[in-house]
């Protein structure tokens, strides 16, 4: 894809982004499987023996809105996807912008983006990127006499559990009141002024994400993070707009069948049945009078009136992999992303 290709208004809108072959794929001399045709078709040649043990590929090709090559930035991914989202809550709408793949596809590098080397050099990704973004649209002369207040959360959901990193991962409660509505009992909401503050606030719930190695919720690959930022006019409890951007739990995590050990397990099966509730309310967003299964998963329930709203737009990233190891997990990422939107 190129900076220059059209951009599409679409509800949802569906993508793709292979990352380059890292030095351990490398090393062990995997081979980039997945070409990348036009600006929309991604190939993954997946290798195969015949019965007479002759090695073949086997080319299936997808579609999607836009296909990302390796060569892509976190800025021209975001250009396409998130950005066009954003005039949505300033219009009163809810936005939501997804990172689905395997664990080391891509997911944090391009939501969360990542500090390069020693320095405090923070490279942005997505999370960034629009909060940069929704400041710049609060002083355009459309939205700025509406005199919105922005704030921020930031929290992680592992299994049943809520974990609030931007309160040193304080466990938080969920409680469905009588209409259905879902409220997430004492997570903070950072009332934020200026774009370095919002950064600030990525930057230290990013780093708690991934801190305390030893701790049974730390392995972020397990959980999903949702960064939310919302819009209210100044002097009303109401949210106005809500922008939310999560960083799903590794997907081979359902996939994983090996018995190992029945916390894996459990985790598996939590992991496995919010990805499929999402995708269901995915589904629906585009469809009338359907089914809405919100209730499936905790990410589904909190994450419900983004979901139900008249103006609610999404746009799902599936990172993958390109090494011929990864072949497997990148197919299911594939399937998975094409049926988000297949009719
Ligand atoms: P995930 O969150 O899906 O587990 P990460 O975002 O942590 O994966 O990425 C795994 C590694 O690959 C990181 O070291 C990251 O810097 C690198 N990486 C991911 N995507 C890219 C990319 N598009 N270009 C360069 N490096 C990348
Ligand atoms: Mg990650």
């Amino acid at each position: 894809l190129k900076e220059t290709d059209p951009i599409v208004e679409n509800q949802i809108t569906v993508c793709v982004r292979k990352r380059p072959l890292n030095d351990r794929e490398f090393n062990r001399k995997e081979v980039d499987v997945i070409s990348i045709a036009k600006r929309n078709q991604v190939i993954v040649h997946e290798p195969k023996h015949k019965v007479d043990l002759t090695k073949y590929l086997e080319n299936q090709l997808f579609r999607f809105d836009y296909v990302f090559d390796d060569t892509c930035t976190n800025e021209l991914v975001y250009k396409f996807t998130a950005r066009p989202l954003v005039k949505t809550i300033f219009e009163g709408g809810m936005a939501t912008c997804f990172a689905y793949g395997q664990t080391g596809s891509g997911k944090t590098h391009t939501m969360g983006g990542e500090f390069k080397g020693k320095s405090q050099n923070f490279k942005s990704g997505i999370y960034g990127l629009v909060a940069q973004d929704v400041f710049r649209f609060l002083t355009h002369p459309k939205y700025s006499r509406m005199k919105f207040m922005i704030s921020v959360s930031f929290f992680e959901i592992y299994g049943k559990l809520v974990f609030d990193l931007l309160a040193r991962k304080e466990r938080l409660r969920v409680l469905e009141d009588g209409k259905q509505q879902v409220q997430v009992v004492g997570l903070t909401e950072k009332v934020v002024l200026t774009v370095e503050h919002i950064m600030d606030l990525i930057q230290r719930g990013s780093t708690e994400r991934t801190s305390g190695q030893t701790s049974a919720n730390s392995n972020s690959s397990r959980s999903h993070a949702v960064f939310q930022i919302a819009l209210r006019k100044a002097g009303s409890k109401h949210i106005y707009g809500k922008f939310s951007l999560i960083d799903l739990a590794g997907n081979e995590r359902g996939a994983d069948n090996n018995k190992s050990n029945r916390q894996t397990q459990i985790e598996g099966a939590d992991i496995n049945r919010s990805l499929l509730a999402l995708k269901e309310c995915i589904r629906a967003l585009g469809r009338k009078n359907a089914h809405l299964p919100f209730r499936g998963s905790k990410l589904t329930q909190i994450l419900r009136d983004s979901f139900i709203g008249e103006n609610s737009r999404t746009c799902m990233i599936a990172l993958i992999s390109p090494g011929n190891f990864s072949v497997d997990h990148t197919l299911n990422t594939l399937r998975y992303a094409d049926r988000v939107k297949e009719l």
